[in-house]
């Protein structure tokens, strides 16, 4: 429907405890919102108590009555709808006659248990000894939906190993700030502390729900397994950024999930078509990890739910279909100091230190964390879904370098050579449209550059390989993680002796190898990033397997992230998740073709029946192979041939019947159906 009412940005945050909201429920208790920006305030004495009693009148006056501890499980990426866990408790208690009255204690919003026994935990836990302890995160504001308020909470077991998401970031953040720190003070500039600072530009599929429900894979395992190319695909790139037109529910669909994040104080800021078709993308206005971590999380559940309720099925899998473009979810990625100085901003940095040394010292040291550690990089975007997604032109290949641009290469190659400290100052141009009416602009002197997994961007690195569906804890948790290790490296090497220039250079000279700013879809470049040194593993099964390398776990201990347990633990539960994906996606298709494309080869008389059932034979067997396997490792590798070689060789053929059999056949949705709104409204199908 076209607007009819004056447009408002009233309500941006209503249900979210921070700031304004928080200040008017906090004040019937003497407190403000201050209160909540101070970490520490949950063991402050007496302070969780008022929290509780503001955050219980703000429920009552919107309608809540129930709440929950709100964490994230391990290994949840493309399984888990919403990524998240919660068991929710109502705010009231029962007097002696049974009846209701409101009570939440500063204890119940503090800390929770859950029996946790089905949670991935990788042998951290075992059954008879299954609680899940649960702590409020101070970072991460609390939120509320319908009638649940939501607590954002990490979650550890009764030793307080890590068997959350979360809780290794806030590990990995309070390294690279208590690194920097140290960094800083020796280069003469005092910070409180740091924070990283990330944007995530979340891609998806809209498709029409009642094909949705005619793909068991897509219901089942998020892609289609099988399923012939249609004659149009993204050959033109006709979808990207074109009109958001009424002409489908795509529309209504993005406007809700915008204001449905509004609500919650969630800046969903940019909204647009992506370039396969059916494709599209929401990004945020950065800031926390933490939070935005967490609102990302929400985003997809809220995309998941508005999208259902406007027929239309929301895919989050990294490569819900073949041929066409699959979904990322790029980590633009800063730090800066908490009092809002980006480190990676050049012009910001030099301004509030008025020390040009330090930029040129942050990005050695950022570029010699991800020369030697892009094995971990590699392993953080391994969701399975990426399989297909990297080094397929539409990602970049599985090689780990970064992108600086020319200018800031040259710039820090200077430095390298000479030691010689100058204030770095992007260039800028000119640039001119050619016709008198249409003022000329300015622009940075560099092009951006698409094809790099972790190019520079002039204030922020942007992880481009990240997968739509991944929480993305675990990336950032390796960024901040090795990040702090670099940091830590240069400062030992100045409380040393050494002089932090002469440090610098030595780390470009040993490390500047990774910076590549050509096009990382040459064919050629992953043989020469090899040739070169530079990390390249194609295999997500076998980045994966490198969580427990001596180099990591060394590193991921020095650094208080990850003991040496909770690395083997996250390997085997990353390794599980990626075969019970593969089994699931295996034993799809053997439904799916048993089910429907031996019958509609059948009834179209179209042959092919033999060569399935033997398909059906092979699948059945991989799986059982599978299951027979060592180990998980033997089992995931088992699992990556099945998926990447013998069950394409089984689509072909499914794909070929597709083709020849008559639509009236063909039970099964076709891409035609899923992938154009705009040419099948979804109304006249629903007939
Ligand atoms: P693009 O043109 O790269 O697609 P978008 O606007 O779609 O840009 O997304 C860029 C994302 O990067 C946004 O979420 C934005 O808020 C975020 N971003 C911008 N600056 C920073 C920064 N300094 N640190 C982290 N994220 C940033
Ligand atoms: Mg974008």
């Amino acid at each position: 429907m076209p607007s009819t009412s004056t447009a408002s940005v009233e309500g941006f945050g209503d249900h979210c405890f921070k700031g304004a909201v928080a200040k008017k429920y906090l004040s019937k208790y003497g407190e403000t919102d201050k209160l909540l920006t101070d970490v520490s305030w949950p063991s402050q004495p007496g302070k969780a108590d008022i929290v509780a009693k503001a955050v219980l009148d703000w429920a009552v006056d919107n309608g809540a009555s129930v709440y929950c501890h709100w964490f994230q499980p391990m290994a949840s990426s493309g399984v888990r709808h919403g990524l998240s866990a919660q068991v929710h408790q109502t705010m009231f208690e029962f007097d002696k006659d049974g009846k209701p009255f409101f009570k939440f204690t500063g204890e119940a919003l503090l800390q929770g248990e859950t029996d946790g026994s089905s949670y991935p935990n990788g042998g951290m836990r075992a059954t008879h000894r299954a609680g899940g302890y649960l702590s409020i995160d101070p970072l991460s504001p609390i939120f509320l939906r319908e009638d649940t308020v939501f607590i954002p909470a990490a979650f550890v077991s009764y030793n307080g190993d890590a068997l959350d998401e979360k809780t290794p970031l806030h590990r990995a953040v309070e390294a690279m700030s208590k690194e920097g720190t140290r960094l800083l003070k020796l280069l003469g500039y005092e910070v409180d502390g740091l924070i990283n600072n990330i944007g995530l530009e979340q891609e998806i599929f809209l498709v029409p729900r009642h094909a949705f429900y005619r793909r068991p894979d897509l219901q089942f395992t998020g892609r289609t397994i099988m399923g012939k190319a249609s004659a149009r695909g993204q050959e033109m790139s006709d979808h990207y950024m074109a009109p958001i037109s009424r002409a489908t529910t795509a529309f209504d669909c993005m406007r809700q999930i915008q204001m449905e994040c509004f609500k919650v104080g969630i800046p969903l800021k940019t909204r647009h078509r992506e370039v396969a078709p059916n494709q599209y993308e929401f990004a945020p206005l950065f800031g926390n990890v933490i939070n935005q971590t967490d609102q990302n999380l929400m985003v997809m559940q809220i995309i998941e739910e508005v999208a259902s309720e406007n027929g239309l099925a929301a895919l989050l899998q990294e490569k819900p279909f073949a041929g066409i473009n699959g979904s990322g979810k790029h980590n633009n990625w800063s730090i800066g100091t908490t009092d809002g100085v980006n480190l990676l901003n050049p012009k910001q940095i030099n301004a509030a230190s008025k020390n040009a040394e330090i930029f040129p010292i942050i990005m050695a040291a950022i570029v010699s964390a991800i020369d030697k550690h892009g094995d971990l990089m590699r392993l953080a975007i391994a969701s399975p879904g990426n399989d297909f997604r990297l080094g397929a032109m539409e990602a970049p290949p599985a090689v780990i370098s970064t992108y600086l641009g020319d200018d800031m290469t040259n710039y820090l190659m200077a430095f390298m050579d000479s030691g010689n400290v100058e204030a770095y100052v992007p260039s800028k141009k000119k640039l001119a449209f050619g016709a008198n009416s249409i003022s000329e602009i300015e622009v940075p002197a560099e092009d951006r550059n698409r094809t790099s997994p972790f190019p520079y961007g002039g204030a922020r690195f942007e992880f481009r390989a990240a997968g739509s569906s991944q929480n993305v804890s675990l990336i950032n948790t390796v960024l901040n993680t090795i990040t702090a290790e670099a940091f830590a490296i240069v400062a030992d090497r100045i409380e040393a002796g050494e002089t932090p220039t002469a440090v610098a250079q030595d780390l470009l000279k040993a490390h500047s190898k990774v910076i590549f700013n050509g096009n990382g879809y040459d064919p050629e470049w992953p043989d020469t990033a090899v040739e070169k040194g530079i990390w390249r593993i194609d295999s997500g099964v076998e980045a994966i397997k490198k969580f427990t390398d001596s180099k990591n776990t060394e590193l991921f201990e020095k650094m208080g992230v990850f003991t040496p347990r909770e690395c083997e633990a996250r390997r085997a539960i990353l390794l599980d998740h990626y075969i019970g994906t593969v089994e699931m996606e295996a034993l799809t298709m053997v439904d799916m073709i048993n089910q429907h494309v031996i019958p509609s080869c059948k009834k179209a008389e179209l042959g092919f029946v033999k060569k399935l059932e033997d398909a059906v034979k092979t699948l059945t067997k991989a799986v059982d192979e599978m299951h027979a396997a060592a180990d998980e490792a033997e089992a995931a590798s088992l699992a990556r041939v099945l998926r990447l070689d013998t069950m394409i060789k089984i689509r072909e053929v499914c794909d070929e019947a597709e083709g020849l059999c008559p639509p009236s056949l063909w039970t099964l949705a076709s891409y035609s159906e899923l992938l154009f709104l705009d040419t099948y409204p979804e109304g006249d199908l629903l007939l």
